[in-house]
This record gives structure tokens, C-alpha cells and sequence, in this order.
């Protein structure tokens, strides 16, 4: 008999009683401090954010203008209603049509969704509640720009609805971290999520297999570590090259080589191994199937992708 992993979908099942979907959102005017120059210029070496999300070509008309922490005036904030409420529509009718689900969690995905005043974060996030059928919204971020005002605020309004914060983690190794130009430490994260706990938040750590210069027992340390600081819920990603980054250039001077996907399998079977049974899983794998991707190939094919991960699984009496 296999054990059932636990599924953020079965989290949200039980909570809610029915089918329950993230709809992702890309919000124009958003961006990075590791791209606007705040803190680094570029970003991390693999993030091409167009990558992310097909939405974002909706995020395309307000370009030029970008929020920051201290932006004092957003003109554009009744735009950004209007686009949040589009999305939300569009891709919350598919899921509806696609998977029968029922009821929905806003995910502001793309960018740095706590990078802007205070005002335009209400605004969008109390927007996205009220549109119909949706139960809560998940907001992603970097550990480095949430305010604590934000966090207060953000810790307020989860008494009343589902709220979700998910941080990258990616590696506790500061020199990885330092590779790939994320621009913030493994304290700073690691003193975020406990600050966002301690107010009682629902957290999702982000965490990536394969980074540069990472053997197995590094990565299955950061697991451990992630676990231990308390998050809530999980997402473990393979490290892959895409087009209009700066790793695909390390990857073309020969200086980065990509996780093995039988290695990949090997720290994410020991990595459920290890985690707390109450932790729920989001995500065991990522990919992209379009010509931007361009190593490890194994990270193209979804459905070879799914049928490897669930033998490993077997192999470890676990099922997802
Ligand atoms: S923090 Fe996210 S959006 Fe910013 S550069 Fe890194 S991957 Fe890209």
C-alpha cells in the first residue's frame, strides 16, 4: 500500500469541500528589485520572467512604468483593477470548463507581488477577494521586500479569508545564492518566514534542485531546513536553462551543467521522505514545453516527466 502525498489540492478539498484552483495573475507595473536596479540589474541568472507566464502578455500596455517600494502616486491603479478582473475571468472560466473547479485562489505569481505602496497592494489584493467564487489569494514574493507593515496588514486580513505568502527559499547555501545573483542571503529568508509565521500566515517555500555548484546532500539540507523554519506547504522546481538569460550563457561557456532528471528523482524522493506529513506539496516538478527552453531536455516532456517521477515514487511506497 503507498502512502498519498499531501496535495495543496487535497488541503484546499477539505478546507473548502469542493474543487479548488490557483488562478495566476500577472500584474502590469510590477516588477523586481533584482531587475529595476534596487538591487541588482538582471536578476537571477535563470529568470527570463516572460517565462513564467503567458499572461504576462497582458502585462505589456503599462510598460515603462514600474511600483516600487516608495513609488509616492500609481496612476495606473485603476488599469491594474481592470487586468487583475480580466485575467481572473479569463483563465477562472478555463478551469471551471477544463478541471470542474468551483472555487478559486487569486495567485499574484509574476514578479515581486509586496514590491509597491502599501495602498496599491490593498487595493489589488481586496479586489481580487471580491470577485466571485474566490476564497482567498496567494501572494508570491522575495523575503527581501515585505515590509513589516505589509506583513501586519497581510497577517489582519487572514483572519477573514485564505491567505497565502510564498517566498523563494531556493538554496540555504549563500554561496549559491550569491551564483545566482538573487541578491538577498539564506537570513534573510530564513528570518522572513519565521516573521510571517510568527503572525500566524500560511506560508509556501519555493525550492530549486540542481542549482550551480549543489551536490545531493546540499540540496536535501535545504529541504530539511525549509521544513524546519515551518512553512506550510511546498513547491520543488528543477533548475532549467531557458533563452534570454544569463545562465544560458553559462550554459553555452560550459561553466553549468543541469541536474540529471535521475538525480533530480533521487532528492525529490529523499526530500518527501523527510518532510513533516502536514506540509502540503504544490509542485513536484516544472517545464516548458516551447522553443525557449534549452537544457535539461528532459524538462520538455510532461507526460515522460510524469510517468518517471511516479515510478520513483512507487520505487519509495509513496503516490501523488
Ligand atoms: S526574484 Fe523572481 S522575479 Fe526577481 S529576478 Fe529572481 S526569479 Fe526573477
Amino acid at each position: 500500500m503507498r502512502e498519498q502525498i499531501f496535495t495543496f489540492g487535497q488541503y484546499l478539498h477539505r478546507k473548502f469541500g469542493t474543487k479548488v484552483s490557483k488562478v495566476p495573475v500577472s500584474i502590469s507595473g510590477f516588477t523586481c528589485p533584482n531587475i529595476d536596479g534596487t538591487i541588482a540589474k538582471g536578476g537571477c541568472t535563470f529568470c527570463e520572467n516572460d517565462s513564467f507566464s503567458p499572461s504576462l502578455d497582458r502585462a505589456r500596455p503599462l510598460k515603462g512604468f514600474f511600483l516600487n517600494l516608495s513609488s509616492a502616486t500609481n496612476p495606473y491603479l485603476e488599469k491594474q483593477l481592470e487586468q487583475l478582473e480580466w485575467q481572473f475571468n479569463a483563465l477562472s472560466q478555463k478551469l471551471h470548463n477544463d478541471n470542474g473547479a468551483d472555487k478559486f485562489i487569486v495567485y499574484f505569481q509574476s514578479f515581486t507581488n509586496t514590491y509597491a505602496p502599501l495602498e496599491t497592494l490593498k487595493a489589488l489584493y481586496e479586489k481580487a477577494l471580491s470577485l466571485d467564487n474566490v476564497v482567498g489569494i496567494s501572494i508570491g514574493t522575495r523575503s527581501d521586500s515585505i515590509s513589516d507593515e505589509t506583513l501586519a496588514y497581510l497577517a489582519e486580513l487572514s483572519k477573514q479569508t485564505e491567505l497565502w505568502v510564498e517566498f523563494g527559499i531556493q538554496s540555504i547555501y549563500d554561496a549559491t545564492l550569491e551564483r545566482i545573483n538573487r541578491g538577498h542571503d539564506s537570513s534573510n529568508v530564513q528570518e522572513t518566514i519565521r516573521k510571517a509565521k510568527a503572525l500566524g500566515l500560511n506560508v509556501c517555500g519555493h525550492l530549486i534542485f540542481g542549482l550551480p555548484g549543489e551536490d545531493k546532500a546540499m540540496m536535501l539540507e535545504t529541504a530539511k531546513v525549509a521544513y524546519s523554519l515551518g512553512i506550510d506547504s511546498v513547491k520543488y522546481h528543477p533548475l532549467y536553462v531557458v533563452k534570454r538569460t544569463a545562465l544560458a550563457n553559462e550554459y553555452a561557456r560550459g561553466e553549468f551543467e543541469p541536474i540529471l532528471e535521475e538525480l533530480y528523482l533521487e532528492v525529490l524522493t529523499e526530500a518527501l521522505l523527510l518532510k513533516p506529513s502536514y506540509v502540503s506539496v504544490q509542485r513536484l516538478s516544472a517545464g516548458i514545453d516551447d522553443e525557449t527552453l534549452i537544457a535539461p531536455l528532459w524538462c520538455k516532456e510532461k507526460n515522460s516527466q510524469l510517468k518517471a517521477i511516479n515510478g520513483a515514487l512507487k520505487s519509495v511506497g509513496l503516490k501523488y
